[in-house]
């Protein structure tokens, strides 16, 4: 059976005589064949090909969800009760989780189909996927550069035709980064929108699951299904979700940030694309008008304060004694601790801890945290005031197109790939990166659209209708 990539098509294919198993077979074999990718670190064949089965019942019966024939990877961080999930690391290497994640729980009772977990930076830390411990991935729109990070893997499974959709983590542009860097849509919702009840924490006020998919209007299905108050997440809004209905939102105002067109290091060819959309969007009827970002150049060494300090604590769990790797030389209990973590956490992993465990330390808890908690406080009152001028923000996901592997060696500049995408993170905006340039050097790269808080619905209608 050919590959379907959107909703849709798995509809058609269904109504064509297609059974879920069928589609299930064809995703595993997928996921087979582009093994050299690494975008997965597990399939899970067993349960995908018993929920199909269980799904077709219900397609017989007429009683399947709206999610029947879709395939889903979730990213190694995204908990699946009776599934291992090790968040790329070899500390939690062997683990097993007794219980699955909200987000999980909604998918499977749609009747998704979830055949796998998918690569990733070890603990959701990086741009390039070159953090995981189980090796870096191919991104498939060019085998020769990473998919970038750190949801790198469900990236690459959506982008090389393997899965309708997968979930990602964004603590600070790691579902939005790949997206652009692999021709994927990747959406980030409103902080509180999304329960991250069964997400491994990463720096838990930033941290958003969301989707990759094909097209903004299965992000937008999605969405749906996934959004929405949880009692196992006190961070969740009780705001009532509103309806997505993609409808064409009219006449917009949008705001553009400058720096995005004009900041040394922007790729001209992605300023030339932006410039395009401008002129465009002008020609259309919207209002666009060029702003200036508030603070760019504090937002990443704020994020980075903030995020590192965050899992400082909350990598704290990870001790040798309660989940995963234990130390096999250690003697004692802190002999135990010390030689776990030492053993189990990667490079990358350990430069946060450490530069979290400074910022958050009593002689320096002033002078960065503190600090840096009030800069964010600034960047969000800002932004929301933007956001009252305008219905939405544009620009670009990032400066430049996917890059090779071993190209960016020093972590500040790993760093600042993050530059227009934190800013979602710090605020909570919700955001979504759309797919629609093709650079001279073959490789895609998004366009970034922001909204107010709790604006899904405009964000996606005008993410649909507007480009
Ligand atoms: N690249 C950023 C970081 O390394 C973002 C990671 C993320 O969003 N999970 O922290």
């Amino acid at each position: 059976m050919s590959t379907t990539k959107t909703f849709s098509e798995a509809r058609t294919a269904l109504a064509q005589g297609a059974t879920v198993q069928d589609l299930t077979a064809t995703a595993l074999g997928a996921a087979e064949a582009n093994r050299n990718l690494n975008a997965f670190l597990e399939l899970f064949p067993e349960s995908a090909q018993a929920q199909a089965a269980r799904v077709d019942e219900r397609l017989k019966n007429g009683t399947a969800g709206p999610l029947a024939g879709v395939m889903i990877a979730i990213k190694d961080n995204i908990c699946y009760q009776d599934h291992k999930v090790s968040a790329a690391s070899r500390i939690l290497e062997g683990y097993t989780s007794p219980y699955s994640a909200t987000v999980v729980e909604r998918l499977l009772a749609a009747d998704a189909v979830i055949v796998g977990r998918t690569n990733c930076d070890e603990f959701a830390m990086g741009s390039s996927n070159e953090n995981s411990a189980f090796g870096g991935v191919k991104n498939p729109a060019d085998t020769s550069t990473v998919p970038g990070g750190s949801s790198g893997g469900s990236a690459a499974a959506v982008a090389a035709g393997i899965v309708h959709a997968a979930l990602g983590s964004d603590t600070g542009g790691s579902i939005r980064q790949p997206a652009s860097f692999t021709g994927t849509v990747g959406f980030k919702p409103t902080y509180g929108r999304i329960s991250r009840y069964g997400l491994i924490a990463f720096a838990s006020s930033f941290d958003q699951i969301g989707p990759f998919t094909h097209n903004v209007d299965d992000a937008a299905a999605l969405f749906a299904i996934m959004a929405g108050p949880d009692a196992h997440d006190s961070t969740t809004s009780r705001k009532p979700v509103e309806p997505v209905t993609l409808q064409h939102p009219g006449k917009l105002r949008i705001g553009v940030y400058r720096e995005g067109l004009e900041r040394e290091g922007m790729d001209p060819e992605v300023v030339a694309h932006l410039q395009g959309h401008i002129e465009r969007l002008r020609a259309d009827g919207h209002t666009v008008e060029i702003i200036d970002v508030p603070l760019l150049d504090h937002q990443v060494p704020t994020y980075y304060i903030l995020a590192t300090a965050e899992a400082s604590s909350n990598l704290a769990r990870f001790d040798g004694i309660r989940y995963g790797h234990r130390s096999k030389s250690a003697q004692g209990v802190d002999e135990t601790y010390r030689l776990s973590r030492t053993e189990g956490f990667g490079p990358e992993v350990k430069r946060r801890i450490l530069l979290g465990t400074f910022v958050l330390s009593s002689g320096y808890y002033d002078a960065y945290y503190a600090r840096a908690q009030k800069v964010r406080r600034i960047i969000r009152d800002r932004a929301m005031a933007d956001l009252e001028r305008f219905d939405l923000l544009f620009g670009p996901t990032c400066p430049t197109t996917a890059f090779a592997p071993g190209s960016i060696t020093d972590p500040v500049a790993m760093y600042l790939q993050d530059i227009f995408t934190v800013q979602a993170n710090l605020t909570g905006m919700p955001a979504i990166s759309l797919p629609t340039g093709m650079h001279s050097n073959g490789r895609p790269f998004g366009v970034q659209l922001t909204a107010r808080p709790f604006d899904e619905a405009r964000l996606f209608a005008a993410a649909k209708h507007l480009f």
